[in-house]
């Protein structure tokens, strides 16, 4: 775990443009899951890692187990998602503006995709495990079950990776410095602006030919 940290604090530092936020990390057993510290009063179901800005000092929280919700299961699915919770606090460090939700998590999925990419990491096994899903990235909404709110972040997951491997990952920090100079709501429309402007050179046409958007 320490050892994901730190690849990711390193890697998204330049990736996200910014300093590492301060931020504490806890692994927590099934008997302390209660204990976690969390924003509601209920503990939140024990298996899945969250990111929480209810202590002084935000916290990564993680499960010494992961639960089985999250898939496909290879030795990727851990630092997956311990960089996808750490780019959240990169990219968490101001108060967002409302965005859709496929924007607000495309760009952990993404950066977590290219963390992997520029360690060398290789993604061919965990992608070719992604089952596919009935709707687009724009297309889904909450509530969800379990199973159909997976689908989604893999959908992202590949669509973030063709992102990195087309226009490679310098788009993440053009796409959040766009982000930031916004000061209403970002709607659908704004949203796909803002990301094909990101991706630059062709971007909005390759958007137009991508069948997970
Ligand atoms: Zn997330």
């Amino acid at each position: 775990m320490s050892d994901h940290l730190t690849t990711g604090c390193f890697c998204l530092r330049e990736i996200l443009g910014s300093e590492t936020p301060r931020l504490q990390a806890m692994v927590l057993s099934e008997a302390d899951w209660d204990r976690a510290p969390r924003e509601s009063k209920r503990p939140y179901p024990f298996g899945l890692p969250y990111f929480t800005r209810s202590t002084e000092t935000p916290t990564l929280v993680f499960p010494s187990e992961l639960s089985e919700a999250l898939q496909p299961r290879t030795n990727l699915t851990t630092p997956l998602t311990v960089w996808h919770e750490l780019a959240h606090a990169f990219f968490l460090d101001r108060e967002p503006v409302k965005m859709p939700l496929w924007l607000g998590e495309l760009v952990p999925q993404a950066a977590s995709a290219a963390v992997a990419l520029r360690e060398g990491v290789p993604l061919k096994e965990h992608l070719s495990r992604i089952e596919p899903t009935g709707f687009t990235v724009r297309e889904f909404t909450l509530p969800a079950s379990a199973g159909d709110q997976m689908r989604f972040q893999n959908l992202l997951l590949l669509f973030g990776v063709a992102a990195v491997r087309r226009f490679g990952d310098g788009f993440l920090l053009r796409l959040i410095r766009s982000m930031r100079d916004e000061s209403e709501v970002v709607d659908g429309n704004r949203a796909t602006e803002l990301f094909a402007a990101s991706l630059g050179g062709d971007g909005s046409g390759w958007l137009s030919r991508r069948e997970e958007f």
